[in-house]
């Protein structure tokens, strides 16, 4: 039966028979013993398939993957321990020492470091470019050696919408894939495999799970990109793996490959894996993500409206507002909403800024998006404060953006909250 998201969100993953339980069990086991030498042997040849260690599989972390796959509509997926263990997977999946790859320079601060400093060290070269090009210009980046491209739905933290399309045209015109990050629209407001993204990377910990309980990351491959057309710039898929006695992951596991390799080889040596108690956590999340997002999308939407209308707000950034810059791309690949997450700027600058923050009642200043609390963050002040002006500018953010990550507390009380703290700064 082909289901609606809401309905997934419930639904897929954990399928109880008669008499199982009703909810996802926790398999709180690191080992699963066989009866015979023989039993065990094929499991670690990957020549029959069953669970022997958690640090490679587990079934309550199989289900959830499963639930999350359904939804991204893939046909695999796999946990990690965080979002940052999903992107890095994701990536060094396909690319060795002497690989490139490029990256929008508006990802998340955090994928920006492990892209251009850590992955730097082991050889693995990444170009940051402005995703805004027309595709012209962004061509000229992609050299002999790259392999893949990657972007995020929504950027965090400006809030722009990427474009698939045009992005999806140039990484398979050069045979290599589109990664995205699909973390801030989750897979009920947009599902990127749709408009020709290959694979889907999310930081669980955000709307995920929603409320602020587990860090974790998820990868789901959608199986349309032929790694196998591609021997020669993909030898780890196309090659025999020696730690598998010689297998090809392309030829043995087909469409499966991608996560198949990321398991059985990253997993195994790297082992981020997630604990079966937190993937429980946003299994429950997931239940209720259809209903939060509807919640989140409605609110920012009417706090981006009140900000936009107050004398003393200079800008707001949001896609859903109509006049908003990123709204064509919105209404394209977003329409039934974006996020909870927006940016505005305060006349008076800085110093108003965080006089303004700081007299929030109950909205928290919080190194964290995307769950039920509203909370809000300065990145020149917070997460960015070692750049120069100059840098933010590069950076793309400006010095007097505030991002709010609008909860789903009663609006009213939202615009309650914002509007006595406005109340108390001063704007010659
Ligand atoms: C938070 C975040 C990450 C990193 O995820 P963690 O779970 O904190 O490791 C990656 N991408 C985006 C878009 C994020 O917001």
């Amino acid at each position: 039966m082909n289901t609606k998201p809401g309905t997934k969100c419930i639904h897929e993953g954990w399928k109880p028979q008669n008499g199982q339980p009703r909810q996802l069990p926790i398999i709180q086991s690191t080992t699963f013993p066989y009866a015979t030498s023989d039993d065990m042997g094929k499991l670690f040849d990957l020549e029959a398939e069953g669970y022997f260690y958690t640090r490679l599989q587990n079934p309550t972390n199989d289900m959830v993957a499963a639930k999350i796959c359904a939804l991204e509509g893939g046909v695999a997926a796999m946990l990690t321990s965080s979002g940052q263990a999903a992107n890095f997977y994701a990536v060094f999946n396909i690319c060795n020492a002497g690989d490139h790859f490029i990256a929008s320079s508006s990802i998340y601060g955090g994928t920006y470091n492990l892209f251009g400093v850590t992955m730097k060290k082991m050889g693995i070269e990444c170009t940051f470019i402005d995703q805004t090009l027309p595709i012209e210009e962004l061509e000229k980046y992609i050299k002999p050696n790259t392999k893949c491209i990657f972007g995020e739905t929504i950027t965090n933290p400006t809030i722009s919408v990427f474009d698939f399309e045009k992005f999806a045209t140039l990484a398979h015109k050069h045979g290599m894939p589109l990664i995205i990050d699909n973390t801030f629209a989750t897979p009920v407001n947009c599902r990127p495999f749709e408009f020709g993204a290959d694979i889907v990377t999310h930081s669980t910990t955000k709307y995920i799970d929603g409320h602020g309980v587990s860090v974790g990351g998820c990868i789901v491959d959608s199986g349309n990109f032929d790694f196998a057309a591609y021997g020669d710039k993909f030898p780890g898929l196309n090659t025999p793996d020696d730690s598998y006695h010689g297998i090809i992951y392309t030829e043995r596991f087909g469409k499966g490959a991608f996560i198949t390799k990321a398991t059985s080889q990253l997993m195994r040596d790297l082992g981020s894996i997630q604990s079966p108690q937190n993937a429980f956590y946003i299994n429950l999340g997931l239940e209720t993500l259809h209903v939060r997002m509807r919640e989140h999308c409605a609110n920012a939407l009417t706090i981006a409206k009140y900000l936009k209308a107050h004398d003393k707000v200079a800008w707001v950034h949001y896609p859903d507002l109509e006049d908003d810059e990123y709204n064509a791309l919105a209404k394209k690949y977003l329409p039934n909403g974006s996020c909870g997450v927006l940016a505005f700027g305060l006349k008076g600058g800085r110093e108003q800024s965080i006089k303004f923050m700081d007299s929030l009642k109950f909205a928290s200043i919080a190194t964290h998006v995307a769950d039920s609390k509203t909370c809000l963050l300065h990145p020149a002040s917070h997460t960015h404060r070692q750049l120069s002006e100059q840098q933010l500018k590069e950076a793309g953010v400006a010095p007097d953006l505030i991002r709010l990550s609008v909860g789903i507390e009663d609006v009213g009380d939202i615009i309650a909250d914002i509007e006595q703290a406005l109340d108390g700064i001063v704007i010659e």
